[in-house]
């Protein structure tokens, strides 16, 4: 009988840890070179249970990092043009280095327009028009924290992307659309499927390189996922449950995220680095 071929796990909870204690021993010093931490003003518009959670896990982290943060908290009934005001006030204030609104914010409110009243420069989240377009141009800026997460990923393991065909299943304007373009920006050659994509196996089983981004359990097959590739899966379903079939994946991939402990974990951690980034470059604190 012959054993059974598994892929090496990626340890986005490792890399993470590491990532976040880079962050903190940053903030650390900025503390004593500036006289002041680094500050994230976190909107949340409403009660949503699932968001206050997401709010109260990134306050509790960005503290354990020494990263003040400042909540702020809108009646579900906040209008777009009320949420512009707060966020344009946050924009304004040089107590706060990185700001992120937490969404969805709820139907009424245009989303689009809240994102853009956040400065580029303490977009740390990485959600504007700017930071999408600086991103794509390979010009500084603030990348989405999911797609980055990935990326310092593949980096960790070592993953070539030149000349590597990647397929990203999903195009949401924070997760698939800028992984597409991050994986472009290191040579991969991309090809982006989503809901209206005809034949979707086909194409994944082309692919070096798959980046689930869907939200749908196990939509990706293991049987579709070409011998040796690298498999990231950014979803979370219900019941801890990835976008890929993790387990007759992991008998054909080379290197798998799982779920959790994969892709969720970085996601976090570029918040927390971008937010530290973000009050070095507006407190003047030049990396040593
Ligand atoms: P989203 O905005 O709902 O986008 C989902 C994308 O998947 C859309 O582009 C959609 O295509 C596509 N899609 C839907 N059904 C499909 C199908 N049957 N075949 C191919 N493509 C399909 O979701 P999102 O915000 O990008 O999140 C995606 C997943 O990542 C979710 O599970 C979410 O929980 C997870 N996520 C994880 C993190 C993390 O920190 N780990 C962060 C953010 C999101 P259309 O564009 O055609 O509708």
């Amino acid at each position: 009988m012959s054993a059974i071929q598994t892929a090496q796990l990626m340890d986005g909870t490792g890399l993470a840890k590491r990532v976040v204690e880079e962050a903190a021993a940053r903030a650390g010093e900025i503390s004593r070179r500036a006289g002041t931490s680094p500050c994230l003003a976190t909107v949340l518009v409403g009660e949503d249970p699932a968001s206050v959670t997401y709010v109260r896990m990134k306050r509790a982290r960005s503290a354990k990092a020494g990263i003040r943060s400042r909540q702020i908290g809108l009646p579900a009934t906040t209008t777009t043009a009320e949420l512009v005001d707060s966020l344009t006030a946050l924009s304004d204030d040089p107590d706060v280095h990185g700001i992120l609104l937490q969404h969805p914010c709820g139907p009424h409110i245009d989303e689009r327009a809240a994102f853009e009243a956040i400065a580029p420069e303490k977009d740390v989240d990485g959600v504007t028009m700017r930071s999408f377009a600086a991103m794509s141009f390979g010009l500084p800026g603030f990348v989405s924290c999911t797609p980055g997460g990935i990326m310092r990923l593949l980096d960790a393991y070592d993953v070539d992307l030149a000349g590597k065909h990647a397929v990203v299943v999903g195009r949401s304007a924070i997760l698939g659309k800028p992984a597409g373009m991050l994986l472009l920006a290191e040579d991969a050659t991309v090809t982006y499927c989503h809901s209206r994509t005809a034949d979707l196996p086909g194409i994944v089983r082309e692919a070096d390189v798959v980046v689930a981004a869907v939200g749908r359990p196990r939509l990706i097959r293991g049987e579709d996922i070409k011998p040796g590739a690298v498999v990231i899966d950014a979803g979370y379903n219900r019941g801890n449950v990835g976008d890929v079939d993790f387990d007759t994946a992991v008998t054909r991939a080379r290197l798998i995220t799982p779920v959790p402990g994969g892709v969720g974990p970085m996601t976090i951690a570029v918040l927390l680095a971008q937010t530290v980034e973000a009050a070095a470059n507006q407190l003047g604190i030049p990396h040593r």
